[in-house]
C-alpha cells in the first residue's frame, strides 16, 4: 500500500506540474498575471512532509484541475483506487468531475460509467442501476457498454427477468449494428439462455415445472444444444413422469457433443430407472459410448456390463477400448479386477480410490478449479465456463 501511494503520489506530482508548465491549465492568477500553483498543491506537500500519505494524495487531486487534458488522468487515477479497494475515493474524484460544466456530453458520460462502476464494486446497486439505464439511453458510444454493467447489477441481484430483458437489447444491436455494437464480454444469446435457466431452475424449485419447462424452452431459442436447459427439460419431464420426453431431451444431450460428466451420467440413470425395461441403461450407455468415447462413459459401460454379464465380459470391453483411446482409469481398472485374493486388499483400495474420485472441473478463463458442477464460475463469474477434467488419473495424464 505504502509503494502503491508513493507511485500515485509521484504520478499526481507530475501530473499537476505538467499542467503548471504547458499553459498552466486551471491554475489561478495572481494579480500581475502570474500563474500561481494552487493552495492545494502545498497542502499536499504538508501532508507529505507530516507523513499522511492519502491525505496528500487527495489533495493533489484536488489541486489536478479538471479539463478536456486532465480527464484521463482523473479517470485513470480513479480506477486505480477503485480496483485497490478504496471505492469512497474514487466515487469522490468521479463526482468531482460531473460538477464541471465544461466537459463535453461524451466526457461527462464516460464520468457517469467511471461513476456507476464505482457503485457496483461498493454493492451500491440501485445508484448504479439509475445512472447506467439513463447512459444506455443517452449515450450512443457508451450504451451497450452501460447495458453490460446493467447485466452485471441484476446478476448481483439475482433479478434474472430484468437480465434477460437487457440481453434481449443486447441481442438487437448486435443484429442492427454488428457484433462489436454488443460490447465485450460474453455472446448475449449464451446470456440470455443461463439467466432463463436461472428463472427456470427457481420455477422448478417452487414445484411449477410448467414454468420451468417454458423458461427451459425459451433457453432454447438461440441456442438449441443448450446443455442446462436440455438437463433440466429432462427432469421436467421425469417429475410428470413423461418418459418418452425424459429420453428424447436426453438424446439431445447425448448429441450436443458436450463431454460426459458424472452429473449428466447420473441424469441418464434417473431416466433408465423410470423405464420399464431392464436393458435401457446398458443400450443407452451403449449409444452414448459409440458417440463419445471417454473413460467415464467406458466404466460405466463396464460396470452394468458386470451387473449383466458377468466380469469377463466387462473387462473384454475395456481391454478392447484401450488400443484407440489408452486411459489411466480404464487400465487400472482392468488391474482392479485382476487382483481378487484377500491379500490384494490395500491395492485394490488405493486403485479403487484412484478410478472413482477426484473428479474435478475447472474454469477455462481463469484456471479455478473445483468438485462439482458450477454454470457460473465461482473465481472469474464467467457462465459455462467450467469444463470437465475427469478424475484423479485422467488429471495426472493431462485429461
Ligand atoms: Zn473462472
Amino acid at each position: 500500500m505504502l509503494l502503491n501511494n508513493a507511485l500515485l503520489l509521484v504520478l499526481l506530482i507530475l501530473a499537476v506540474a505538467a499542467g503548471w508548465t504547458l499553459g498552466r491549465s486551471g491554475l489561478r492568477m495572481d494579480l500581475a498575471g502570474r500563474a500561481q500553483l494552487p493552495s492545494q498543491y502545498y497542502r499536499g506537500f504538508n501532508f507529505l512532509l507530516d507523513g499522511e500519505e492519502e491525505g496528500a494524495v487527495d489533495a493533489f487531486t484536488e489541486a489536478l484541475a479538471v479539463n478536456e487534458e486532465t480527464l484521463d488522468t482523473h479517470i485513470a487515477l480513479g480506477s486505480v483506487l477503485r480496483k485497490r479497494g478504496e471505492v469512497d475515493r474514487a466515487i469522490r474524484i468521479h463526482q468531482n468531475l460531473l460538477k464541471r460544466p465544461q466537459l463535453s456530453a461524451v466526457q461527462l458520460h464516460q464520468s457517469h460509467l467511471e461513476l456507476a462502476r464505482d457503485f457496483i464494486a461498493a454493492g451500491l446497486y440501485d445508484r448504479a442501476e439509475q445512472l447506467l439505464v439513463d447512459l444506455a439511453a443517452q449515450s450512443s458510444e457508451f450504451s451497450a457498454t452501460a447495458q453490460r454493467h446493467l447485466l452485471d447489477v441484476y446478476e448481483a441481484q439475482r433479478d434474472w427477468s430484468a437480465a434477460v430483458a437487457i440481453a434481449e437489447e443486447l441481442i438487437a444491436l448486435a443484429e442492427s449494428e454488428g457484433q462489436s455494437a454488443a460490447g465485450h464480454g460474453q455472446p448475449a444469446q449464451q446470456l440470455r439462455g443461463h439467466y432463463l435457466c436461472e428463472q427456470a431452475e427457481n420455477a422448478h424449485g417452487f414445484g411449477d415445472y410448467k414454468a420451468a419447462k417454458s423458461f427451459y424452452e425459451q433457453a432454447l431459442r438461440d441456442q438449441p444444444q443448450e446443455l442446462r436447459a436440455l438437463m433440466g427439460l429432462v427432469r421436467c419431464a421425469l417429475k410428470d413422469t413423461d418418459r418418452p420426453s425424459a429420453m428424447k431431451y436426453f438424446s439431445r444431450v447425448m448429441e450436443s457433443n458436450r463431454r460426459c460428466t458424472p452429473e449428466i451420467l447420473g441424469l441418464l440413470r434417473d431416466v433408465c430407472s423410470a423405464e420399464p425395461y431392464s436393458d435401457v441403461y446398458l443400450s443407452s450407455l451403449q449409444r452414448y459410448y459409440s458417440q463419445q468415447s471417454s473413460p467415464l462413459l467406458a466404466l460405466a459401460l463396464a460396470e452394468e456390463l458386470s451387473r449383466q454379464k458377468g466380469n469377463e465380459a466387462a473387462s473384454l470391453f475395456l481391454r478392447s477400448t484401450l488400443d484407440q483411446y489408452p486411459s489411466a482409469s480404464v487400465a487400472a481398472s482392468l488391474a482392479l479386477n485382476a487382483l481378487e485374493s484377500q491379500d490384494s486388499q490395500p491395492e485394490r483400495d488405493v486403485l479403487d480410490e484412484l478410478i472413482r474420485n477426484d473428479h474435478g472441473y475447472q474454469c477455462d478463463h481463469c484456471g479455478f478449479t473445483v468438485k462439482t458442477r458450477h454454470w457460473r464460475c465461482p473465481g472469474c463469474r464467467h457462465w459455462d465456463s467450467l469444463h470437465y477434467r475427469g478424475g484423479a488419473l485422467e488429471q495426472l495424464n493431462g485429461g
